[in-house]
C-alpha cells in the first residue's frame, strides 16, 4: 500500500500532468492510492441486454445490441447532431450525438453489429438515447458486469474526464499490480469475517457478484470506523492513565442526610444505576468524563445534585452549568430546596447577577464557604476562581463548546471531574464516534407515574376542534403552552404570524391570563413573563422555542405546536417534554399544513406513535444525517468519512468499536510485530489536528 501512497497520480497510465492537476483539484486525488479508494457511488449493470421491445416507462442504464440502419447529420454549426436509427429486431431506438460527430462518422457502420449502453428515454412513444457508449460485440465481452459510476464533478464532465474513463485508469492500474497486502492485523480480519484489502479493492471497482460486493463495502466500511475507534481509544485509554484526578473516598453526611432525609422520593433504578458508576469514576484516582443521557424527565438534576454532594462530602467545591439564564434559575430553585435542610451553600451566577452579590459569590467561592455554584456561561468567567472545584456538571451539553469545556479545566491545579448531561438522545452508535473518549451512562427509565404524552396531528381545517380541547382542559385548572417557530429571530413574516397568533389566541381565550415570550425580549421582560405562566397567574403561553430547554411546570399539560412541519424531530421531542411532567394526561398537538411533503408527513407521524426519544433521534439521524445533530458539530469529528456512513452503520461501527477494544486489550502500545503493518497504516491515515484529550 505505501508504495501506492508514494506514486503520484501523473504516472499512473493514462492520466499524465494536466489530468492529474485536475484529478487533485477537482477529487483531491494526488497519489495512486487515492486514486483505488476512490470508489463508486453506484453501478451499472451490464450483466444483461436488454431489447427494445421490453424497455417501459422510467428505465434505467441498459445495454441494448442491435445494427443501425442510417445514420443523418442534421443542423449547422455548434448546433450540428448526428442522429441514427438502431435496430435490434424487436424494434428500433433513435440515437442522438451532439459531440464528436466526425469521428463517429469515420467509426460507426450500419450492417455491423454494437451494443449500446446509455439510459433510454421516450418522446411521443418513440424510444431515444443520447451519448451511449458504444463496443463493438468482441470489445464488449469484456466490458461485462458490473461497473462503478464515480464521483465526478462539472468541470471534470466538461473537461472530458468521465466515469468510465476513470474505471479504465483504475483497472489498468488494478491489473498491473500484486495484490495488495492486508492491513488489519490478522486476528481482526478472522474476528469479524472481513475479506481481504485485496478482495475488497478490486471488488468495489469491478464487483462480480452483488454479495462480494457487500462483503467488500462491508470490509472498507470498518476498516474506516476501525481506524477512527482505535486512534480515539489509545487516546482516551493514555488520558485515563495520564490525567490524575481527584479521589472522591468517602461518602459523607451531605450525600447520607440528602439521601435519608431529603429526598422526596425514591430514585428510580436508572437514577441509582448512573450514580454508582459517578461514585465509582470519581474515586478511582482518575479524571472522570462521563456523560448523562437521559430523555427530557428523566431525572439528570438529581443525579447531578447527589454526584456533586458526593464533591462536597469530599472537602471540594461544584459547579453545574446551564445553557439559558432560566434554566440556570430553575436548577438554582430546585436545588436550593432539595438541599436547605443539610446546611448546604449554594448560590446562582448569571450575566444579570449584580456587582455586589457577584462580588460576594467570588469571596465565597476564594475562601471555600460557597459549596456549590449553579450558572451560566458567566461561571466560566477568569474572575471566578474556585477555592477547590473539584466536580463539573454541564447541562445540556450541547449548548456548549468543545472550548468552553477546555477552560473548565483549567479552574484547578488537576481538572475538575466532568459530568456532562444532556437531553438531546444521541443514538448510542454515533455517541460511540463522537463522544469516543467519554464513557457514557444512560438513565433509560423515567420516575414512575408518568402517562406518556398523547400526541396528535391535526390541520388547519381542524383548529376550532383543537381550540375546544385546549378550552376544556384551561377549564379543569390546566395550563396551556402554544408555540410558534420563530427560527430565525429577524424574520418579519414569522414575527407577524407570532404576534397574530398571539392576538386571536388573547380573543377566543379571553377569560384567560395571556403571557408571551421570545427571543426579542428584553431579559427581565422575558423573565416577567415566564414568572406569569411559572407562577399559574397566566393560563396561556404563547411562545417561541426559547422555551425549548428546561422549563418546569407540571400544571401544564398541553402544547400546541403551529407549522410543525417546520420543526426538526429532535425539536419537537424537546418542546413536548415541557409537557407531560405532573400527573395529568399530557397532550401535544402538532398543527400543520395540509400539504406537506411525504418525508415531512413521516416525520410527524412518527411524532404521534412514540415518545422514546432515541428512537426519535435515531429517525433524526437517519433523515438528517449525523453533522446536523446538535452537538456533533462542535465536537470536532471529521464527517467526512469517505465510505461509511454514521447514521445507517451502526452495526459495523460497534463491530470496530468492540475490535479495537480486543486489539488493544491484548496489544495495548499495538508493538506486536503481528500489528505492526496496522500501526503503519493507522499512523498514515489518521492526520488529526485535534488533541482529543482536551475533549472532555
Ligand atoms: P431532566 O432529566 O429532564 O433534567 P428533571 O431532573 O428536571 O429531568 O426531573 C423532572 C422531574 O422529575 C422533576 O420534577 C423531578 O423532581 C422529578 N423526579 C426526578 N427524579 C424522580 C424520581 N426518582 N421519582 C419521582 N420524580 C422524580
Ligand atoms: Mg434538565
Amino acid at each position: 500500500m505505501n508504495s501506492l501512497r508514494r506514486l503520484d497520480i501523473k504516472y499512473v497510465k493514462g492520466i499524465g500532468p494536466q489530468r492529474a492537476e485536475l484529478l487533485t483539484k477537482q477529487l483531491d486525488i494526488r497519489t495512486a492510492y487515492d486514486l483505488v479508494h476512490h470508489f463508486p457511488t453506484s453501478y451499472l449493470d451490464r450483466t444483461s441486454i436488454y431489447t427494445i421491445r421490453e424497455l417501459a416507462g422510467e428505465m434505467p442504464y441498459v445495454q441494448l445490441k442491435g445494427r443501425f440502419i442510417s445514420f443523418n447529420v442534421l443542423g449547422e454549426g455548434a448546433k450540428t447532431r448526428l442522429t441514427a436509427m438502431f435496430s435490434d429486431g424487436s424494434g428500433t431506438i433513435e440515437v442522438t450525438w451532439f459531440q464528436g460527430i466526425k469521428r463517429l462518422r469515420e467509426m460507426l457502420r450500419t450492417g455491423v453489429e454494437y451494443i449500446i449502453f446509455g439510459k433510454p428515454s421516450t418522446f411521443n412513444g418513440r424510444w431515444q438515447m443520447t451519448h451511449p457508449e458504444i463496443d463493438t460485440i468482441e470489445k464488449a465481452v469484456s466490458q461485462q458486469g458490473m461497473r462503478g459510476v464515480y464521483p465526478l464533478t462539472e468541470t471534470l464532465r466538461n473537461r472530458y474526464i468521465t466515469s468510465r474513463q476513470i474505471h479504465t485508469w483504475i483497472c489498468d492500474l488494478l491489473d498491473s499490480r500484486p495484490a495488495f497486502a492486508e492491513t488489519l492485523p490478522r486476528s481482526v480480519i478472522e474476528d469479524c469475517r472481513l475479506v481481504s484489502l485485496d478482495t475488497a479493492i478490486r471488488e468495489l471497482h469491478r464487483p462480480t457478484t452483488p454479495s462480494a460486493l457487500q462483503k467488500a463495502r462491508e470490509r472498507m466500511k470498518f476498516e474506516e470506523l476501525f481506524y477512527i475507534q482505535t486512534d480515539m481509544l489509545i487516546r482516551s485509554r493514555r488520558r485515563k492513565g495520564l490525567t490524575e484526578g481527584f479521589r472522591f473516598a468517602r461518602v459523607g453526611k451531605y450525600f447520607n442526610d440528602f439521601y435519608s432525609t431529603c429526598l422526596p422520593f425514591d430514585l428510580t433504578g436508572a437514577q441509582k444505576r448512573v450514580i454508582k458508576e459517578i461514585r465509582a469514576d470519581v474515586n478511582t484516582g482518575r479524571q472522570m468524563n462521563r456523560l448523562v443521557q437521559g430523555d427530557v424527565g428523566s431525572g439528570k438534576t438529581l443525579v447531578a445534585l447527589m454526584t456533586m454532594l458526593l464533591a462536597v462530602d469530599n472537602g471540594y467545591q461544584a459547579c453545574m452549568m446551564a445553557p439559558t439564564e432560566i434554566l440556570a434559575g430553575q436548577h438554582y430553585e430546585t436545588i436550593r430546596l432539595l438541599a436547605a435542610q443539610i446546611g448546604i451553600n449554594v448560590r446562582l451566577l448569571t450575566g444579570s447577577t449584580r456587582a455586589k452579590e457577584r462580588r460576594e459569590i467570588h469571596a465565597q467561592l476564594l475562601d471555600g464557604s460557597l459549596h456549590i455554584l449553579i450558572g451560566t456561561h458567566a461561571v466560566l468567567e477568569d474572575p471566578v476562581q474556585f477555592h477547590n472545584l473539584g466536580f463539573a456538571v454541564i447541562d445540556e451539553q450541547h449548548r456548549f463548546g468543545v472550548a468552553q469545556r477546555a477552560r473548565l479545566w483549567k479552574k484547578n491545579v488537576r481538572p475538575p471531574h466532568v459530568l456532562v448531561m444532556t437531553a438531546t438522545p444521541i443514538p448510542r452508535t454515533l455517541a460511540m464516534t463522537v463522544y469516543g473518549d467519554l464513557d457514557v451512562s444512560v438513565i433509560d427509565e423515567l420516575p414512575p407515574g408518568r402517562k406518556p404524552v398523547t400526541t396528535m396531528l391535526r390541520y388547519d381545517a381542524q383548529r376550532e376542534q383543537v381550540y375546544r380541547g385546549i378550552g376544556r382542559q384551561l377549564a379543569e385548572g390546566r395550563q396551556v403552552y402554544i408555540v410558534y417557530p420563530l427560527i430565525d429571530e429577524n424574520d418579519k413574516l414569522e414575527l407577524r404570524s407570532l404576534n397574530e397568533g398571539y392576538e386571536s389566541i388573547c380573543e377566543i381565550f379571553s377569560n384567560y391570563r395571556v403571557a408571551f415570550v421570545h427571543g426579542r425580549l428584553k431579559p427581565a421582560e422575558k423573565d416577567y413573563q415566564m414568572e406569569l405562566f411559572a407562577s399559574g397567574k397566566a393560563q396561556i403561553l404563547v411562545a417561541t422555542t426559547v422555551i425549548e430547554v428546561g422549563v418546569n411546570v407540571p400544571n401544564a399539560t398541553t402544547m400546541v405546536i403551529e407549522n410543525a412541519e417546520r420543526f426538526g424531530l429532535s425539536q419537537l421531542h424537546q418542546l413536548r417534554g415541557r409537557v407531560g411532567r405532573g400527573a395529568d394526561q399530557s397532550y401535544c398537538i402538532l398543527m400543520s399544513k395540509y400539504k406537506i411533503a411525504k418525508d415531512t408527513r413521516e416525520r410527524l407521524e412518527l411524532m404521534t406513535r412514540t415518545t422514546d426519544g432515541f428512537i426519535i433521534a435515531e429517525a433524526d439521524m437517519k433523515m438528517r444525517g449525523p453533522g446536523d445533530i446538535e452537538g456533533t458539530m462542535q465536537s470536532g469529528i471529521p464527517f467526512e468519512l469517505h465510505i461509511a456512513n454514521l447514521a445507517t452503520d451502526g452495526e459495523i461501527i460497534s463491530m470496530a468499536r468492540q475490535a479495537a477494544e480486543r486489539l488493544l486489550d491484548a496489544d495495548p502500545g499495538l508493538t506486536s510485530p503481528a500489528n505492526s503493518a496496522f500501526r503503519a497504516a493507522l499512523a498514515a491515515s489518521i492526520s488529526r489536528t485535534n488533541d482529543w484529550s482536551q475533549i472532555s
